[in-house]
């Protein structure tokens, strides 16, 4: 090792699902929404004005934060916006988890968790899920330095009932829990009413999934203005435009337009709930997933095998090899009823026996 390694900060970064160069492959492997966003954001997007891009973006984002807090029934000051989720749960960790005591998670959680903890310093402790693969609220319920964990949780895309998470923010006061609800505008209950009652509490929320806008990188976070006040001290010693003009403006006009939210998201939970149905069929076992994902495994065909199959058949889906629990399963995100009618096709046959194509 080279001297200068020694004073490197080094750490294993997050592998994000793959993103082949290759357009007509059916990409179901990271989650994103097949449908486009509102044509709203379309319509502004041709609107934008090169010219302006010479200024830089107004550090608040308070055309977006106004916005998101308008739509969502809360003050600006509640609101926390950032490049993605990603970015404004790193800025979450860095600013929430300085405790000597460990942050707890689920063990089978979105990987991401143990990445920011590593990178930052922060002592973690993962808590494993149950033989259902559900979190287990009592697990969470010893001295901690903050807690996290997606509702649903992913990638075995389950919900936890909004008593339950009360009963995880209610028994620790003391720290703050975050709640990250990547996947909660696809037929999920939000914990947003529980900011009413709880200072402890952060919600992350993202456009990246719901709002067809993972390309465009737009996060948010909700909690106590006193507590975002610290978010944002921690973003503002770190790089204050974070956002955009474009980001700022089209992420604005995407929040706004909640009917064709609602339209999007509902064509993708009767699409999930009508694959749900067809896994099954084909002998899948299948979780009563509550995202725009579903996380299966199939008792005669390993899953490495199966992801090896469909890939080389031009459809791309998510197989993770760790943690060993889940090593056999597939998580498969919900496409048009199009893609997954070419899905079910593939499947049906190669699990007929007929490999010859
Ligand atoms: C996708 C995802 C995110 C991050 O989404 P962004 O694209 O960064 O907004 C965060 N948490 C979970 C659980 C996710 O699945």
């Amino acid at each position: 090792m080279r001297t200068w390694e020694q004073n490197i900060r080094r750490v294993v970064p997050y592998v994000p699902g793959e993103q082949p160069k290759d357009t007509s492959v059916i990409k179901l492997n990271t989650n994103e929404n097949p449908y486009p966003p509102s044509p709203k954001v379309a319509a502004a997007l041709r609107n934008l004005d090169a010219e302006q891009l010479r200024l830089y973006p107004d550090p608040a984002a308070s055309e977006l934060v106004d916005a998101i807090a308008e739509t969502y029934g809360v003050v600006r000051e509640q609101v926390f916006v950032g490049v993605g989720s990603d970015d404004v749960l790193a800025m979450a960790f860095l600013t929430c988890f300085q405790s000597e005591r460990p942050i707890l998670f689920p063990d089978i959680t979105y990987s991401f968790y143990d990445v920011w903890a590593d990178l930052f310093r922060i002592p973690y402790e993962v808590q494993p899920l149950d033989d259902a693969f559900l979190i287990r609220p009592e697990d969470y319920k010893k001295p901690n330095g903050g807690i996290i964990f997606p509702n649903p949780n992913a990638p075995t895309g389950l919900l936890m009932p909004l008593c339950q998470i009360e009963e995880i923010v209610h028994a620790n006061p003391d720290v703050i829990v975050i709640v990250d609800e990547a996947y909660i505008d696809f037929g999920g209950v939000s914990a947003l009413p529980l900011l009413k009652k709880y200072d402890n509490l952060l919600i992350a929320q993202t456009s990246s999934k719901s709002r067809s806008l993972a390309g465009l990188r737009i996060g948010f976070l909700f909690g106590n203005p006193k507590l975002i006040g610290y978010i944002n001290d921690c973003k503002y010693s770190f790089n204050s435009y974070t956002m955009n003009r474009p980001a700022i403006a089209l992420g604005a006009e995407a929040v706004r337009d909640q009917e064709y939210f609602r339209q999007c998201t509902q064509k993708i939970i009767k699409t999930r709930e009508w694959a749900k149905l067809k896994l099954r069929e084909l002998g899948f076992l299948c979780g009563d997933s509550a995202s725009n994902f579903v996380f299966v495994s199939h008792p005669e065909h390993e899953a490495g095998e199966l992801f090896a199959a469909l890939k080389e058949a031009g459809i791309y889906v998510r197989h993770f090899r760790k943690p060993e629990r889940i090593c056999n399963y597939l998580r498969i995100t919900i496409g048009t009823k199009e893609e997954m009618d070419a899905l079910f096709a593939f499947l049906t046959q190669y699990m007929s026996g007929d490999r010859s194509n």
